[in-house]
């Protein structure tokens, strides 16, 4: 049902739509760019982006990564310390307990590296699918799908699955997706759904897919 053209198709112009509203790239993959890749600063960035604002994720990533840039100076940070680098981020004070935590197992079970499996990194203090899947993809360029609010809303809303958690959306939309597609779909959708598909009211007018959207879910739009 849904080929490699139909998800070029739904690349192409939902980055196009969104280009246009001129949205800049999410905070999490802003902070991959600049820093190459690094896997710690993509985990350090996703841990700060749960729960807050894209521009509060920007800049408490900045002010942290800035005084901690790897694992072992991290670790020798006391939590006050970490707490008053990353405020006003959503949670701030259990986030740097548990950065601190983080850190101290990588430093004692990773060799003060991020690792670059699931498994190992679902190992880590409070991190779930969500985090270890970003973390693989932007950190290790590993394909996996990761389900945030915007991609678990949007792939509802279009009919592409059906589910009621984003847990169950990373099944159904491994089964429905080519891989080379996974990597770059979470950025696209987030993106999407600050700009066009709002999870309040979303911008229908403008979406150049509402012809085949079956608004699965959406009280109202524009
Ligand atoms: S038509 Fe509306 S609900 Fe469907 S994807 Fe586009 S903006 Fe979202």
């Amino acid at each position: 049902m849904y080929d490699e053209k139909y998800w070029d198709d739904i690349f192409t112009s939902f980055s196009a739509a969104a280009a246009e509203r001129g949205r800049p790239l999410p905070s999490v993959s802003m902070m991959a760019a600049t820093t190459g890749n690094d896997p710690y600063a993509v985990l350090v960035s996703t841990i700060l982006s749960l729960r807050t604002k894209d521009e509060v994720t920007l800049a408490s990533s900045e002010r942290l990564l800035a005084i901690a840039p790897d694992v072992r100076t991290l670790d020798s940070l006391d939590e006050e310390t970490i707490r008053n680098a990353i405020y006003p981020a959503g949670f701030y004070k259990r986030k740097a307990s548990q950065l601190k935590a983080i850190a101290r197992t990588l430093v004692e079970k990773f060799g003060s590296r991020v690792p670059g499996t699931q498994e190992e990194l679902l190992s880590l203090p409070g991190v779930g699918v969500k985090t270890a899947n970003l973390t693989l993809n932007l950190g290790f360029n590993i394909p996996a799908i990761c389900v945030d609010c915007h991609v678990h809303q949007i792939a509802n809303r279009m009919g592409w699955i059906s589910t009621k958690s984003p847990e169950e959306s990373v099944k159904a939309l491994e089964a429905i997706m080519p891989v080379r597609f996974w990597i770059p779909l979470n950025e696209l959708l987030v993106t999407y759904g600050q700009t066009i598909c709002l999870p309040v009211s979303p911008l229908c007018s403008l979406c150049p897919q509402e012809a085949c959207c079956p608004k699965n879910g959406v009280q109202r739009h524009r």
